[in-house]
């Protein structure tokens, strides 16, 4: 699992302006037309609390939807319907669902650079091995595995250099 900052950042750097108008836009129109009170320092301290988290709704929808729009276009997935749901389901659920529903990482083989989905052992054009396999009946194994669990051959980790150097790429 890679840490939270690394998927922040795969946010599109545009997002994060438009997140900032989106905020700005929100507390203007609510501290210049909010009804029965205009002026902030009247309001109720309860009122207070719900403007900021409102606030922070606001800015923080915005990053989701940019962060759904990058995240499901690197997994090869409809990216437009995603972050329109994302967007127009309401209360974070179109959210929730994306994190449910969403495939694999993409693979991308070392050699020619091809696209595989997460799974794939070998390179589907030129057929380089993008995971770990076991070398008598060619199923992916595990790093840890001492054994294969299909054909039950012992399974030497020096033997395929790939075993420490590839993550296993599924979150
Ligand atoms: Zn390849
Ligand atoms: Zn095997």
């Amino acid at each position: 699992m890679k840490s939270f900052m690394d998927e922040v950042r795969i946010i599109p750097r545009i997002v994060w302006p438009i997140a900032l108008l989106a905020g700005g836009a929100f507390a203007y129109l609510m501290i210049h037309y909010a009804p029965n009170s205009p002026n902030i320092s009247q309001w109720p301290t309860i009122a207070i609390i719900g403007f900021a988290f409102s606030l922070l709704y606001a800015i923080v929808s915005v990053l989701l939807s940019g962060y759904v729009y990058a995240d499901a276009r690197r997994r090869g997935m409809r990216y437009v319907m995603w972050t329109l749901l994302t967007i127009f389901v309401i209360y974070g659920i179109g959210f929730i669902l994306y994190f449910v529903l969403r495939d694999p990482l993409l693979v991308h083989c070392p050699k020619c650079n091809a696209t595989g989905r997460s799974g794939f052992i070998f390179c589907p054009l030129c057929g380089a091995e993008l995971a770990a396999s076991c070398p008598a009946c060619k199923r992916a194994v595990e790093p840890e595995w001492k054994r294969c669990v299909y054909c039950g051959i012992e399974l030497d980790a020096t033997a395929n250099p790939l075993n420490a150097a590839m993550p296993s790429g599924r979150m």
